[in-house]
Formats: C-alpha cells, sequence, structure tokens
C-alpha cells in the first residue's frame, strides 16, 4: 500500500473500496467507430486497446502488470525522470514508512540481527549472509537498515553480498546513488549491475529477479519486503450458478411427467451447481457508462474510464484452477456472487523466499515482511488507482497511476509452509505491535535526547526537529481505524522450530536472542 500524503497529513491507500461485482459480459463488441480517431489519456492505454481488442479482454492482472512493470510506460518501468523527483513524498504520487521515519528502518534492522543472534550467531566463513530487499523504493529502507546493522559489527562483518531486486531501472540508479554515491559506477554483472556501498565497501547487487540470487548451502538469505507485495498483480474472480439444463422433455407414449413425479420418492433439492468466472478488463465504449461507474474518479477532470471490469462469459484458464488451489475459497464458491482476489505472484515470492530460508541442509536466514491487508479473510474489492495523494481510477491515465492491492497474508503463509517444511511463519502482526516491541519509542526518546543536547542549534530549531521525530513515529504506530499502526502488518518467515521460539517482535524475547552468544558492542 501507499500512503497519500495530503498537505497536512497524509492517508492511507488502503480505505476504499473501488469497484462492485457486476452482473454479467457477454460477447462485448470491441471495435470502436472510425470516424474519428480515438484519443488516449496515455501511449499504454492506446497500446492496451489495441492488444484488447486483438486478444478480447485480459485478466485484471495482465492489465496491473503491463500498467506496473511493463515496457511500455509502465508506472515503475516507465520515465519516472520526467515526473519531479520520483513516485515518493510531496512532490510524488505517495509516502512510505521508511519515508516518514528513520526509525522504521531502525527497528527493520534490529529485528535482523535479534533474529540472526537467535539462529546462534552464524559468524563461519562458511556462513555468509545476503541481505535481500525486494522493491526497494528510493533506497532509504536499506539506508537505514545499514546504518542500523554497522553498529553490530560482528553481523555485519558476516554479510557477503547486499541484494536489491527492483524491476525500475530508474529507481535502481536512485538507490545506487544513496547507497553508492552519485560517482560510483555501476558495473554490469551476470544477474544486473553491482557497485560498492560507501559507508562500508559492500556489494551490492540489482537485479530484476530473486530467482537470479546465487542459492547455495553457504548462504544466509535476510530478506526484507516492505509495500512490495501490494504493487503485485491480482486476479479477481466471482461466483455464479450455472442452472443444470432443463429435464428431458416426455417422449411419446410415457407416463405424464406429473405422474411420474408423484410416484417418485421425494428427493431433497440440491443447491443450483456455481463456477468461478474471472473478471476481465475491457476497454470502455465511447460514449457508454463504464460499468464500475461511480466507484472510481479520475483525477483529470473529463478524463472518463477507458477500461472497466467485466465478468467473463465463460470459465477461463485461470479460473478452473486458481480458486481451486485452496481450500479457503470452497464455501464462497457456494455462493453466488463471492468475489475474491488472488495473487498468484505473491504466492511464488512467498515460496521462492521459504525455500531459500528452509531448504538445504539446515535452515536459516529470515525473512520479513510488511505490507497492508487482510489477515485471515480473502481480499475483495481492494484495487486502488493512486496519483498525486488521491485515490484515483485505476482505468485511466493507464502507466501514470499506481496501482495497489489489499495483500492476502494467509495466502502468503499458505505458500510459504507449501513451499518448505524448513520454514514456520510468524505473524502477520499489526505495525504498532511489531515497532513497539521491536523498541521505536525508547529509539525516539534517545534521539529526542540526543537534538536537547545539541548546542549548535537554536531552541526552535530543537522544538522543530522534535516535533517532527514525535509526529513520524505517532503516525507510524497509530492504532485508529485508518491508522498506519493498525492498517500495515508484519510477517515474518524463519527456520522451522517446532514453534519453540518466536521471532523478536511476534512475541519472542530480545533478552533470549541475546543469551545466545556474545554481546556485541552496539
Ligand atoms: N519499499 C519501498 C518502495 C515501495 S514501492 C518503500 O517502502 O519505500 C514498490 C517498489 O517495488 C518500487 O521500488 C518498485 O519499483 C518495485 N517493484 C514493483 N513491482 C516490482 C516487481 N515486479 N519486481 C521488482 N520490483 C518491483
Amino acid at each position: 500500500m501507499r500512503l497519500l500524503f495530503t498537505p497536512a497529513r497524509g492517508c492511507t491507500r488502503l480505505a476504499r473500496p473501488l469497484f462492485r461485482p457486476v452482473q454479467s459480459f457477454r460477447g462485448l463488441s470491441l471495435t470502436v467507430p472510425r470516424k474519428e480517431e480515438r484519443k488516449w489519456s496515455t501511449p499504454l492505454a492506446k497500446e492496451l486497446y489495441k492488444a484488447i481488442s486483438a486478444t478480447g479482454p485480459v485478466p485484471l492482472a495482465t492489465y496491473m502488470r503491463m500498467c506496473l512493470t511493463g515496457d511500455l510506460g509502465g508506472y515503475y518501468t516507465g520515465d519516472i525522470g520526467a515526473k519531479e523527483g520520483d513516485h515518493f513524498g510531496t512532490k510524488g504520487d505517495f509516502i512510505t514508512s521508511p519515508e516518514i521515519s528513520q526509525c522504521f528502518g531502525e527497528m527493520i534492522g534490529i529485528w535482523l540481527v535479534a533474529e540472526w543472534m537467535s539462529q546462534g550467531r552464524l559468524t563461519s566463513p562458511s556462513h555468509r549472509i545476503q541481505l535481500i530487499e525486494i522493491g526497494p523504493g528510493r533506497g532509504t529502507l536499506m539506508a537505514d537498515i545499514l546504518r542500523t546493522v554497522h553498529r553490530f559489527p560482528a553481523f555485519a562483518s558476516s554479510i557477503d553480498t547486499i541484494y536489491m531486486v527492483e524491476a525500475s531501472r530508474e529507481l535502481a540508479k536512485r538507490q545506487k546513488n544513496l547507497l553508492c554515491g552519485e560517482a560510483a559506477p555501476l558495473i554490469k554483472t551476470e544477474i544486473g549491475q553491482s557497485s560498492v556501498c560507501k559507508q562500508n565497501s559492500e556489494t551490492i547487487v540489482w537485479t530484476d529477479s530473486i530467482t537470479a540470487i546465487p542459492n547455495d548451502d553457504k548462504t544466509i538469505p535476510f530478506v526484507v519486503a516492505h509495500e512490495f507485495f501490494d504493487a503485485l498483480p491480482i486476479h479477481v474472480f466471482q461466483s455464479v450458478s450455472t442452472p443444470s439444463p432443463p429435464p428431458p422433455t416426455e417422449a411419446p407414449g410415457e407416463a405424464p411427467a406429473a405422474e411420474q413425479q408423484r410416484a417418485k420418492p421425494k428427493v431433497a433439492k440440491q443447491p443450483e451447481p456455481t463456477e468461478w468466472r474471472e473478471m476481465l478488463v475491457a476497454p470502455v465504449q465511447p460514449g457508454t457508462t463504464p460499468v464500475n461507474t461511480g466507484a472510481f474518479r479520475s483525477s483529470e477532470p473529463g478524463l472518463p474510464s477507458e477500461f472497466q471490469l467485466v465478468l467473463s462469459s465463460a470459465p477461463t484458464k485461470q479460473s478452473l484452477y486458481m480458486p481451486e488451489a485452496s481450500s479457503r475459497y470452497k464455501q464462497l464458491k457456494k455462493v453466488p456472487g463471492s468475489v475474491i482476489e488472488i495473487c498468484p505472484d505473491a504466492a511464488f515470492y512467498a515460496g521462492e523466499i521459504a525455500r531459500r530460508i528452509g531448504d538445504g541442509r539446515e535452515p536459516k536466514g529470515a525473512a520479513l515482511i510488511l505490507d497492508y491487508g487482510t489477515e485471515s479473510t480473502i481480499p475483495i474489492n481492494s484495487l486502488r488507482g493512486i496519483r498525486e495523494h488521491k485515490f484515483v481510477d485505476p482505468f485511466t491515465l493507464s502507466g501514470l497511476v499506481d496501482l495497489s492491492a489489499d495483500v492476502d497474508f494467509m495466502a502468503v503463509t499458505e505458500a510459504a509452509l507449501e513451499a518448505s517444511e524448513g520454514v514456520e511463519v510468524h505473524g502477520p502482526v499489526c505495525q504498532a505491535d511489531f515497532l513497539e516491541l521491536m523498541g521505536i519509542k525508547e529509539r525516539v526518546a534517545m534521539l529526542v535526547k540526543h537534538i536537547k543536547s545539541d548546542t549548535s542549534a537554536s531552541a526552535s530549531e530543537k522544538d522543530e526537529k522534535i516535533q517532527n521525530i514525535t509526529e513520524a513515529w505517532k503516525r507510524l504506530v497509530d492504532r485508529g481505524p485508518n491508522g498506519m499502526g493498525k492498517l500495515y502488518k508484519a510477517l515474518a518467515i524463519i527456520p522451522e522450530n517446532d514453534g519453540r521460539r518466536a521471532p523478536v517482535g511476534f512475541g519472542g524475547d530480545l533478552a533470549q536472542a541475546q543469551q545466545r552468544g556474545p554481546t556485541d558492542k552496539n
């Protein structure tokens, strides 16, 4: 999820259900009268129209993927340099926790070190830490993590390589500038590009694919993904009833149907059979009203929806297998009109992370996934369009609008546990609980004390700094109905230990973690 930054404060991306299921879609005509060349809001919208005209309506996941990371002007992969700044912060479209407070990344850094301590401080040369961040944005989170973990020399000296999994070339360059300096060259490698961290000379490698990162018995993966899973494309399915064909008509000479009926023992009425159908993206014909009318507002006045979600008239290959893959969807299938969202990419990443931690001779490493989404229910109507700190129509300005959807944390858990017997999953816990257990309040108090003792700053400068730090902290742990502390959640994947040990921040104890080895200086 992204945070929206209203001038005063900013709100979260997750508040508003955007589309309603539609009843049906039959044979939408995709041709547009050729009288006048139709104008599209972006070149990508035109390309999407052409592609859909050729193939028919496409799954929402296809639309999202092209809009977010497609080659032709995707939101992340397009020319973000054309915008002032980038997607993040006041001048961009949304703001994220690491951009709000340095304490966020610091707590994550401490979590990684604590988890490494709990696993017995794997410092031998045959144990090398891979610090992996997926979807690193501006690189701020990694900068805060690195500053923090370097206060624990034994951990820091065990870091072999830092990996940044990033689809955007431009964001990768910005991350490199922040972590390695503008002058540092980006060198082409087998799996992407690399440079050297300016503070600690670690090698940082950028790749667009987690599968390209080396994985063997010596590597210990410590993975962080903040606001990455919500950017992954979703499929949407709706259950529809499929009435059985009417009984055959009477053959000549047979007893009338009514008499036959009387003679038969009474059988309980069977529920109508149902099946999953996929919601597809189709163009809106000029002059017609999109089926999701009223659900979205356009960011730019006069820009109507160019696409709409319609229900497929027949099963698709996705609708036949995706909703059948988990028993969680079974009951809903029986209720016509039920809608579910499924994110196969989230299951893929969760599985890949779990295998890296849990497979091999000795399960080791850990992953922390932070995002917004549902704890146990299946997400529904959660697609959001975000632009310039407002919720907007996701079906116009394709490629210029950020798209995101709620993370289904239970599906992520299921995928991780299914992928590897060597892992266990903890959480999700709400962000406020996680950050408080990690000691964010104490860290803020320490920063405030430091500011107060600064003799070079004026009283008003100090007051302003203290106010900013305090407000930012309170925002991250706000437990109000739309507060970040409540809506954002943290989930941990750690090596399987029969449930004997919970990670710090998830009910585990930092003191316990520290008892497992000699104390690092901090
Ligand atoms: N974690 C950052 C940024 C979140 S925005 C923060 O909290 O500030 C999402 C990030 O994921 C961006 O860096 C975007 O470029 C990246 N991203 C989105 N889809 C991706 C994909 N399929 N593969 C790799 N990176 C992706």
